[in-house]
């Protein structure tokens, strides 16, 4: 498992910072979370992230630095598929079966009729079929942010139902509301891997994603079955999977004697845009790798509450409340450069390296700034 991160900037793209973008890469599928202006050129230029490969598409908000870029990137994935010499977006014929695929895109209510309007309005046919699945907001801790919409009811599956089906899109998409036995918004699990959001406070509806991975069992102590004289063979199998074995002797083997611990899954947590995401708390905890926003310094506080953003010390606050192992901050105004993209920085620039600092007062963990182009893998913690 990695986190891709492809755009790092807040408000807009910038020739340093794309809007946001990221991809996980898990077990041979690439999910992309968000997909700002500017996406696609990112995906073309890390050349790691396979776009035929995206089968999942997580949108934490409708504003647009998280999502202009959807539309553009639908319509060249598809044509990349159909054109024969792949020039587009380089998409390798394995990848994908054009006539069965269906890529999943989850995201706020009103993702739905942006991408049927956008499609469409513009008269866009795709090569392959996708489906949209909104998920729908509660209401009850957003008042008034400054800027943001104040008629929250608005945000429902009715009202963002219009618009004729786009012949692409697969009619049923659903509508997913808030699940207590999960503590949030159920959004997939198979046998790999588990998908939940979270709520977050911003100007308008907006959703952390956390991707869980199952324990894996532990690993048969084999040598110690021998010197307890258990024959290789199918009993071997029997104690893996949790039965007691008798031997000839009468001993009893108890399987629990003879399996290591438990490896436990890897988790990440992704928070884009917000000023307070206390109520993921509980879907957060004890992740691996904790991505949250951190828009501006702790000294511009009040501007960044008010408009919605955390600040290094908030997110800081939240990754050790959330027991974090490893927090990145990301989503940076564009006014903080970096040393890894920007050639010639003076003593009198900003840069990102004063957030990681003021994120490290508050949290005892590993901060890192993401940068666009940085790839992270996530290890399995050991026991
Ligand atoms: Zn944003
Ligand atoms: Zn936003």
């Amino acid at each position: 498992m990695d986190v891709a991160f492809l755009g790092t900037g807040s408000g807009y793209p910038s020739p340093c910072r794309s809007a946001s973008c990221m991809a996980i890469r898990h077990e041979g599928e690439v999910w992309l979370i968000d997909c700002g202006e500017g996406s696609q050129t990112q995906i073309m230029k890390t050349k790691l992230i396979r776009p035929g490969r995206i089968t999942k598409i997580f949108i934490t908000h409708l504003h647009g630095d998280h999502l202009f870029g959807l539309p553009g990137l639908l319509c060249t994935i598809s044509m990349a598929y159909k054109s024969s010499n792949e020039e587009a977006m380089e998409v390798e014929k394995e990848d994908i079966d054009p006539t069965d695929t269906i890529v999943e895109i989850y995201g706020p209510c009103g993702l739905r009729r942006f991408l049927r309007e956008s499609l469409n309005l513009s008269r866009s046919i795709l090569s392959f079929k996708y489906v949209v699945h909104e998920l729908v907001p509660e209401n009850k801790q957003y008042n008034h942010i400054k800027g943001g919409d104040p008629d929250w009811s608005k945000w429902s599956p009715d009202h963002m139902a219009t618009g004729s089906l786009h012949i692409n899109e697969c009619k049923h998409g659903r509508a997913i509301f808030y699940d207590i036995s999960c503590e949030g918004w159920f959004i997939f699990k198979d046998e790999k891997i588990t998908i939940l959001a979270g709520q977050l406070c911003h100007r308008i509806p907006a959703f952390g994603y956390v991707f869980f991975e199952p324990p894996k069992p532990g690993r048969l102590e084999s040598e110690k079955l021998q010197k307890a004289g258990v024959p290789k063979g199918p009993l071997y199998g029997k104690i893996k999977r949790g039965e007691s074995v008798t031997l000839a002797d009468g001993t009893v083997i108890n399987p629990r004697d003879y399996i290591g611990p438990e490896q436990p899954g890897r988790k990440v947590a992704i928070l884009q845009d917000t000023r307070d995401s206390w109520s993921t708390l509980s879907i957060c905890q004890n992740c691996d790798v904790m991505i949250h926003e951190a828009t501006n310094e702790n000294s511009h506080y009040k501007q960044c509450y008010d408009n919605g953003h955390s600040t290094p010390a908030m997110a800081a606050e939240f990754a050790t409340a959330a027991n974090a192992s490893t927090l990145v901050l990301t989503h940076f105004s564009q006014r903080y450069k970096d040393p890894h993209l920007h050639e010639e920085i003076d003593d009198t620039d900003l840069t990102v390296d004063k957030l990681v600092e003021e994120a490290g007062e508050g949290f005892l963990g590993n901060v890192i700034a993401a940068y666009d182009g940085l790839i992270l893998p996530v290890t399995r913690k050991v026991r």
